[in-house]
């Protein structure tokens, strides 16, 4: 029999190994990789991006802590981007070729690998949502178009014209892109530098040790044929697996999708022992850099350890780790970094 005291030890050991397994929450936000350079951003619109992803890292991590669910603050944090016409989601989103917005996202919970993605839909207000309604609702992983319009629609979510998520920026670059083009005489491609850029997407460790990765994006910039990128495919784009790490990541879509680009850093982390630094690191700056594919990516491992490669000049991005520090981000260095007050 163990004595009282000894007892009393143990119990608290037990306590003690439990919580500092789990009791820590991590945050990781991006808003897009590209040619972002500083000489091409004024100060206003810099402070602007510094001030949303800060608004954006904050409350989600306030949500975290709060005991709400990695889901619903990868879903809640998403929303506040997709609604800001600074990022290529939601509103703001880049224009195809015939003058339209066509979206994508995806959404995965690292404990049960249940997955959900909607890709080329035009009138879903939140595409982020509906991508989740599709894990939670459907016994499919990604609906498309029409289909994933209809669904939507049935399952209640907000729809809009698809003129909701018009901005005069986004049109502006839709047109120089079509000069590039018929220039070039290309049929597809053409958008430049900052023209294309803002992806956005999350990745949390939940007071459970969860881990959940979400993307929303509108794509690429003069996209025709119904190009779908990597953000709603699963495994590219966005990927997550408690036992490994979650990522979301921002780039030229074609070249995620035939690098396997999160799964391949997951599996990595899983299969080589590697850190997910230097798993993140060795995928966007070797790899992909090799392959010519441009983009970085955030990702979290199951220790709420945060990366946040990327091989272009800059990436919108935000963190807050499990010991409460805040970075944000735009170029190569950090533009921030602080303490959250822990509650
Ligand atoms: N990855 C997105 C796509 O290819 C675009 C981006 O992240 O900038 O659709």
């Amino acid at each position: 029999m163990l004595k009282p005291l000894r007892r009393l030890g143990l119990t608290l050991a037990l306590c003690t190994i439990t919580a500092s397994a789990f009791a820590d929450v991590a945050i990781v936000v991006h808003g897009g990789a590209g040619t972002i350079l500083k000489k091409d951003m004024t100060a206003e619109k810099e402070a602007q991006y510094v001030a949303k992803l800060k608004e954006a890292i904050t409350s989600g991590h306030a949500a975290l802590k709060a005991g709400k669910s990695g889901e619903e603050v990868v879903v809640s944090t998403i929303q506040t981007l997709e609604a800001s016409p600074l990022f290529n989601a939601g509103v703001g989103a880049v224009y195809t070729y015939d003058e339209e917005h066509e979206l994508d996202a995806s959404i995965m919970h690292g404990a049960t690998r249940k997955a959900g993605a909607v890709a080329g839909v035009k009138t879903i207000k939140s595409p982020i949502a509906a991508a989740q309604a599709v894990m939670n609702k459907s016994e499919h992983v990604m609906l498309s178009g029409q289909g994933a319009e209809t669904f939507a629609q049935e399952q209640g979510l907000e729809m809009v014209e698809n003129s909701y998520f018009d901005t005069s920026h986004r049109l502006e670059a839709l047109k120089k892109a079509k000069v590039r083009m018929k220039a070039a005489g290309k049929k597809s491609g053409g958008q430049k530098g900052a023209e294309k850029m803002g992806t956005v997407g999350v990745v949390v460790m939940d007071s459970k040790g969860n881990i959940v990765a979400g993307t929303s994006t509108g794509g690429m910039t003069a996209k025709r044929y119904g190009r779908i990128g990597d953000s709603p495919v699963i495994g590219a784009g966005t990927f997550a697996d408690n036992d490994s790490c979650g990522v979301s990541a921002t780039g030229h879509g074609e070249f995620f999708i035939r690098y396997n680009v999160a799964a391949d850093i997951c599996a990595r982390v899983r299969y080589h022992g590697v850190s997910v630094t230097r798993a993140a690191d060795t995928v966007i700056n070797d790899v992909l850099k090799e392959a010519g594919g441009t983009g970085g990516v955030i990702a979290i491992d199951r220790q709420g350890h945060i990366a946040m490669p990327f091989n272009t000049a800059g990436m919108y991005r935000a963190s807050i780790d499990a010991d409460g520090t805040l970075n944000i981000g735009i170029y190569k260095d950090m533009l921030e970094t602080s303490s959250v007050a822990s509650e």
